[in-house]
């Protein structure tokens, strides 16, 4: 089955990926929901964290468009094909 996750301390919220799923992968869940995640000081440093982080919550859905692979700012979204095979962001 195909799965998606995305690593939260690296999410900035920026809702790309909820904006371009063409499946409704990702759904928007408000920071305070996270107190024990720390935002990477590394993505910090080049993007804004905002007042959300995108969880995949529908991720067996995913068609593998790799539309969110192209648009996820914090490079932090993993998706396993059938295969076993991963996709990483690529957004730099
Ligand atoms: S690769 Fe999957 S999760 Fe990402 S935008 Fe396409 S369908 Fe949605
Ligand atoms: S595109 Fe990446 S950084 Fe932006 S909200 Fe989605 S998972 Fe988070």
């Amino acid at each position: 089955m195909v799965d998606v996750k995305v690593a939260l301390e690296k999410c900035t919220g920026c809702r790309h990926c909820f904006d371009v799923c063409p499946v409704a992968v990702f759904v928007m869940h408000p920071r305070e929901e996270f107190p024990k995640v720390a935002d990477d000081p590394e993505i910090a440093a080049k993007f804004h964290f905002r007042a959300e982080k995108s969880v995949a919550e529908n991720g067996s859905a995913c068609i593998l468009c790799n539309a969110c692979l192209y648009e996820c700012e914090g490079s932090c979204i993993t998706i396993w094909d059938d295969e076993g095979n991963t996709y990483q962001s690529t957004y730099k």
